[in-house]
């Protein structure tokens, strides 16, 4: 029964749509752009935590103007009272929602309320699969670092086989004529966990003196019941420290699309590098997030203005 537009990857976008994105959170960025998003009910569904992400997209949509209701999953019948997904879906619609935003922590469930669902359902990280808003705030970040990232090496450090961001983050460099290199222990990132046209390199060493962004991801403990690697032989290996800062090119960049974890896969001097742009990625999710509601909502109408 789905009629609108949703995210649910990187994927469900073309070239066009994520440069029109860009495009236009620079301008959401500059001015506030008024209430586009007037009259249009949103619901936000997050069972699982989330401070950056949560937060993002409520000020995204009170920014432009929506009606926000933030639905806390103990307070679901879906959770509770045995109603299905589909009769959920079916209950906000018949209500007038306009907008879902679903963070779950099993792969594919935003994919089957936007098949049940007769409005826009926006994907703010499903299990391991997919987090596209995210990936979305982190190329923005490169771009308006480097311009274009055609010929760029951007490498993508920790458990990227539990990372929903560097699933999608990946789909996204290849678009944009990036070289990803993905770095890890076999432990997180097996041959058969190799996405797109990245390559895999177990030496953090040689990946830095590679590359111009390096982005770092947290061990995703929550999606595993024993720590598969020592952390101290984890540190030893891939932790990003002062030692390993001094191979970057001078120009290059780190990010970490939060939340960083001190003293495993980096410490405090990262967070004092010239280099950090972690606070920059942050800051860009906010019009991100106005953008991707902007398109979808309104479509391609409102380009620019
Ligand atoms: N905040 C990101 C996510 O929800 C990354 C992380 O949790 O490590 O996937």
């Amino acid at each position: 029964m789905r009629t609108r537009r949703s995210l649910i990857d990187l994927d469900d976008l073309s070239a066009d749509e994520i440069e029109a994105i860009f495009e236009e959170t620079r301008a959401f960025e500059a001015h506030a752009p008024g209430r586009l998003l007037d009259g249009v009910d949103a619901v936000n569904l997050f069972f699982e935590q989330s401070t950056r992400t949560f937060t993002s997209f409520n000020l995204a949509q009170m920014r432009l103007g929506a009606n926000v209701v933030n639905l806390s999953p103990k307070d679901l019948s879906l959770a509770t009272k045995g109603e299905t997904v589909e009769d959920t879906m079916l209950t906000l619609s018949a209500m007038g929602i306009g907008v879902i935003v679903i963070r779950h922590p099993e792969a594919g469930f935003p994919a089957r309320m936007a098949a049940a669902f007769d409005g826009h359902v926006i994907n703010a990280g499903d299990g391991s699969h997919a987090h596209p808003t995210q990936a979305l705030l982190d190329l923005f970040t490169l771009r308006d670092e480097f311009g274009s990232l055609e010929g760029r090496t951007i490498a993508i450090v920790g458990d990227v086989a539990h990372s929903r961001v560097a699933h999608s983050t990946v789909l996204g460099l290849a678009r944009l004529g990036a070289r990803t290199l993905l770095v890890g222990p076999e432990c997180f990132l097996s041959t058969e966990d190799a996405i797109a046209d990245a390559t895999i390199v177990r030496d953090l060493d040689s990946a830095l003196e590679q590359s111009d962004a390096v982005i770092l991801l947290r061990i995703q403990r929550e999606r595993f019941a024993k720590m598969p690697i020592d952390d101290r032989e984890y540190v030893e290996r891939y932790q990003l420290n002062g030692r390993r800062l001094a191979r970057l090119h001078p120009q290059a960049i780190v990010m970490h699309p939060g939340p960083y974890n001190r003293g495993m896969e980096l410490d405090d001097t990262v967070l004092e590098f010239a280099g950090w742009r972690y606070a920059r990625q942050v800051h860009h999710g906010v019009y991100i997030r106005m953008a991707v509601l902007d398109l979808l909502v309104n479509g391609t109408r409102a380009r620019v203005r």
